[in-house]
């Protein structure tokens, strides 16, 4: 029998990675639910300090608003020259919740004059699972890599065009979407919780 788990984001760009990278990693007993399914849930507000408190209320949220396991991500850019911002305002740095060139222009506003070896930063992500007994499980992943100087590249979502992977000759966003997986910090996160979400699902009645 097949367990539901609703995915506790509508952002599309994360949607199409938790589907995935979830199914690479074999989570066949799970069949993922998304949160078009539920169109009278509000968008939980991100009142938590750090990735972990932010990405815990929006999956123990919507676990107990649809009485189903539930799957979120608090993911983000941290910039060492801006001291790890954008971080976890990374979503609505330009004021403007999710315009992902706006935001952008913005980091690349402020690291005009800031040389190569200065631009390092890294992406963060923290899932965490939340079951209607109220146990959680959570798992971190980190991308580090440095800010390029204009965006190159279309594919993925967010920073993605101007993040430039330690180690690769290309964007985030000139990568396939299974060369990212590969190496992301969704996939890092995703793929160290994967185990856990089918032996905890065959816990439930
Ligand atoms: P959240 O919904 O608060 O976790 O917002 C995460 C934000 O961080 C996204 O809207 C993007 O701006 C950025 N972000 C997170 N993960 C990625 C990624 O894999 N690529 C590019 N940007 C990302």
């Amino acid at each position: 029998m097949k367990r539901q788990l609703v995915l506790a984001t509508r952002n599309a760009g994360k949607i199409r990675e938790f589907r995935r990278i979830l199914d690479e990693a074999g989570s066949e007993t799970i069949e993922l639910v998304g949160l078009e399914n539920f169109p009278h849930l509000e968008d939980v507000e991100e009142t938590g300090e750090t990735f972990l408190e932010n990405a815990l209320l929006k999956a123990e949220t919507v676990c107990l608003q649809t009485g189903l396991p539930a799957i979120a991500d608090d993911s983000g850019l941290c910039v060492d020259f801006l001291n790890g911002d954008p971080g976890i305002f990374s979503a609505r740095w330009s004021g403007v919740h999710g315009d992902d060139a706006a935001n952008i222009a913005k980091v690349l506003d402020q690291l005009m004059d800031v040389d190569d070896v200065q631009r390092g930063a890294h992406f963060t992500c923290v899932t965490v699972l939340a079951l209607p007994n109220g146990e959680t499980v959570s798992a971190e992943g980190i991308l580090n890599g440095r800010i390029l100087r204009t965006p190159i590249g279309s594919h993925g979502f967010g920073y993605d065009p101007i993040f430039l992977p330690e180690g690769s000759a290309n964007s985030l966003a000139e990568l396939d979407a299974f060369m990212k997986d590969a190496i992301s910090h969704r996939g890092q996160s995703l793929r160290a919780i994967a185990p856990k979400i089918a032996s905890m699902l065959a816990t439930l009645g």
